[in-house]
């Protein structure tokens, strides 16, 4: 493990996990470590209704204790039989897709991509988030996309154009800038490009908005900037450029 991956490792850690192994969400399990059941549900950080009125106390209970739940199972089953790759980290397995067998492949792709965006996605947000970035974030944004406002349109835009089931990312590229991508299912830009950092991620399957929101994708993601964690996702920056 590089010290870059160690100290995204730490702070995904110190953030999901309670209690128990701190990586057993995310990172490889320790050496001599069972094989199967790797890939464990971190817990929210938070109460399910904390982010109301903004995302409510059902969506939340559904979506992290069925759907994540459902993701993170359907991983472990698909490495069952393979301990040489279940033994990896996450963001290993998903940076190295065409490493793994062909016949585990698009499971691991659509369980492990969702399991990876969903630890990611809850700690990305937060009661009494929103507002602005500060710092070096809220610079580069600014250098990126002219102004707050503007990146925070073309995020919109992105997540609004979404066709399906998919997510929106600000993501940091390897040489430091900064860009909007979307993604399919449960894909995400580390699988295009493995040195990429996702920084912020909306989840715009129907899953995540559909109780409170129904078709109005347009106003859930407005909703949404208002628990943006934006100190979460500017530590991400900062470990990223280390
Ligand atoms: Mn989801």
């Amino acid at each position: 493990m590089t010290r870059r991956e160690a100290l995204k490792n730490t702070a995904l850690a110190t953030l999901v996990c309670a209690t128990g192994n701190p990586l057993s969400g995310l990172g490889a399990p320790a050496a001599g470590a069972a094989a199967t059941s790797t890939f464990s549900l971190p817990p929210l950080p938070y109460s399910p209704d904390a982010l109301e009125p903004h995302i409510d106390a059902r969506t939340m209970e559904i979506h992290h204790g069925k759907h994540h739940a459902a993701y993170v199972a359907n991983l472990n089953k698909a490495l069952g039989d393979f301990p040489q790759h279940a033994a990896k980290s996450i963001e290993g397995l998903l940076k190295n897709l065409e490493s793994l067998p062909e016949q585990i492949r698009t499971a691991v792709r659509n369980n492990g991509g969702g399991h990876y965006n969903h630890s990611l996605f809850w700690q990305m947000m937060k009661p009494k988030g929103g507002g602005e970035p500060k710092g070096d974030l809220a610079r580069a944004i600014a250098d990126r996309f002219g102004s707050f406002a503007t990146f925070k349109e073309t995020f919109t835009d992105t997540a609004l154009k979404v066709f399906g089931s998919g997510w929106a990312w600000l993501v940091r590229r390897a040489d430091g800038t900064l860009a909007v991508e979307p993604s399919a299912n449960q894909d995400s830009p580390i699988m295009r490009a493995a040195d990429t950092t996702l920084l912020l991620g909306l989840d715009v399957w129907e899953h995540a908005y559909y109780l409170k929101y129904q078709n109005r994708r347009a106003e859930y993601i407005g909703a949404w900037f208002n628990v943006v964690d934006w100190d979460f996702v500017a530590r991400r920056f900062a470990e990223a450029g280390r």
